[in-house]
């Protein structure tokens, strides 16, 4: 017999595995943990916005802007899927109280890098607080759905290609086995395992790890977003992102000489290249960003949380340039799940960033990712339910000594992701080669 068991485990208490849990019914027993605190995801990190399909006459663009973005590598199933499903998950969002900016009372939409046309919603700069926070209170709510913080995932168990469960370690350093019926990985990304990134540092990819040590399949794992723009700075610990929207909205890249050197609306890649490019020609480690020509009103009502940041820095961006620098940002690969989010592996999903479904393609277009992730993982639950049957556990003898030494084993896991990313890279430049 098993120690412990839930109907559900869902690893992460981002976006994505919050809204998974909100849309399991409410008789499933469910368990929720996160490696820090509640309030430190990435998804409470989002500054732009996300996308929804305005209307029908927006279907093709949106399409199109997903695509080029993507360099046409995307998996269209999944793209139609997100935009057709947009209209819906936000309406849901609103729902359980997510306050997007309204212009007389309707929905207001800004436009990010790479969109040709406004499609996205935001709530002043911290869309992902205002989403995050409203599912997390929702989550909380629920007497079915127990969230444990400051609880790690160091593996899971497995028999036979059949996910049985987690093996966890608790904040005072216990090791654990829990058994689920289902086990839903939403780790979020793998900014962690960079020196310079916007991601909070504890998302170092465990997911990813414990897939390769158990034969679970990935895709395109070496597509790794860098942001543009990301605020300069000589401190260790995570990089401060300058919103698209900021760029989307008339604020101006400048070089050295404070000249204008490009396209600021350029998908982040290729702005990223340009970027790079500049800073190698002027032998500096930034470029300037000028946020003044949106106006000092609108900077404070429209972009309050980065305004406050800078002049925390230092910047007063109503009145000075910012230096901006490119960062690690967002990981397009992952655990390979089809349109449902399933991996691989029997009984186990995998939804958000930690996954891949091929939606971004090589590279993310601009507040398609907050979607994203609640789109699949709505999928995921339904999944679930549609599919669902009870798993007879017969409790596995499991070393649980191994897992002791946290330093040790985080350490094992990133050299095994970090490895592998350089690996698939490899395999790909020869194959560019070859053709
Ligand atoms: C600065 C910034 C700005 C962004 N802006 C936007 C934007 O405007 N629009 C947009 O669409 N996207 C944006 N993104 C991207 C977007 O926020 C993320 O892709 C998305 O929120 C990922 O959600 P998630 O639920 O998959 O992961 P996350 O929200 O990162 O959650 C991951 C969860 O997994 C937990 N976890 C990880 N490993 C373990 C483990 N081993 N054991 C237990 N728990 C674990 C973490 O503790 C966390 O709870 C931005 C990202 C950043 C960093």
């Amino acid at each position: 017999m098993a120690d412990k068991k839930a109907d559900i485990i869902i690893v992460g208490t981002g976006a994505s595995g919050l809204f998974c849990a909100l849309n399991l019914p409410k008789d499933k027993d469910i368990l929720m943990i996160s490696k820090d605190d509640l309030d430190r995801s990435d998804s409470f990190l989002a500054q732009g916005g996300i996308c929804m399909l305005k209307s029908d006459d927006d279907y093709e663009s949106y399409f199109e802007d997903t695509m080029r973005a993507g360099h046409y590598e995307n998996n269209k199933d999944s793209v139609r899927i997100m935009i057709k499903s947009s209209q819906k998950v936000i309406e849901e969002l609103i729902n359980i109280g997510v306050d997007f900016e309204r212009e007389d009372g309707k929905l207001k939409f800004t436009r990010e890098a790479a969109h040709s046309k406004p499609r996205i919603l935001f709530h002043e700069d911290l869309t992902g607080k205002e989403i995050t926070s409203k599912l997390l209170a929702e989550a909380m709510k629920r007497d079915n759905i127990t969230i444990i913080a400051h609880t790690t995932m160091v593996d899971i168990i497995e028999e036979k290609n059949v996910c049985e469960g987690i093996v966890i370690r608790d904040n005072k350093g216990n090791i654990e086995k829990w058994y689920a019926n289902y086990v839903v990985l939403a780790c979020g990304g793998i900014g962690g395992l960079y020196e310079h990134s916007t991601n909070y540092s504890h998302l170092t990819g465990d997911a990813l790890a414990i897939a390769l040590k158990h034969n679970i399949a990935l895709k395109d794992i070496d597509y790794i977003q860098i942001h543009p723009t990301t605020l300069y700075s000589t401190k260790r610990g995570r990089r401060f992102l300058i919103s698209e929207s900021v760029r989307g909205e008339g604020a101006i890249l400048y070089n050295a000489n404070m000249e204008r050197f490009v396209d600021e609306l350029l998908p982040r890649d290729l702005l990223t290249k340009e970027i790079k490019k500049q800073m190698k020609k002027d032998n500096t480690k930034f470029v300037w960003l000028s946020v003044k020509e949106l106006g000092s009103d609108n900077i404070k009502k429209r972009f309050p949380n980065i305004y406050k940041k800078c002049l925390e820095e230092g910047y007063d961006i109503t009145k000075e340039c910012i230096p901006v620098t490119p960062a690690q940002h967002y990981f397009m690969g992952g655990i390979k799940v089809n349109t449902n989010s399933k991996t691989s592996m029997n009984r186990l999903y995998a939804s958000g960033e930690t996954s891949c479904n091929g939606v971004h393609g090589a590279n993310r277009l601009a507040s398609n990712s907050l979607l994203e992730a609640m789109v699949f993982a709505k999928r995921a639950a339904k999944e679930i339910i549609d599919t669902y049957d009870e798993l007879k556990v017969v409790d596995k003898d499991i070393d649980l000594e191994y897992y002791k030494d946290a330093e040790r084993l985080e350490e094992e896991y990133r050299e095994l992701v970090l490895e592998e990313i350089e690996k698939v890279h490899k395999k790909r430049e020869n194959k560019k080669k070859a053709m």
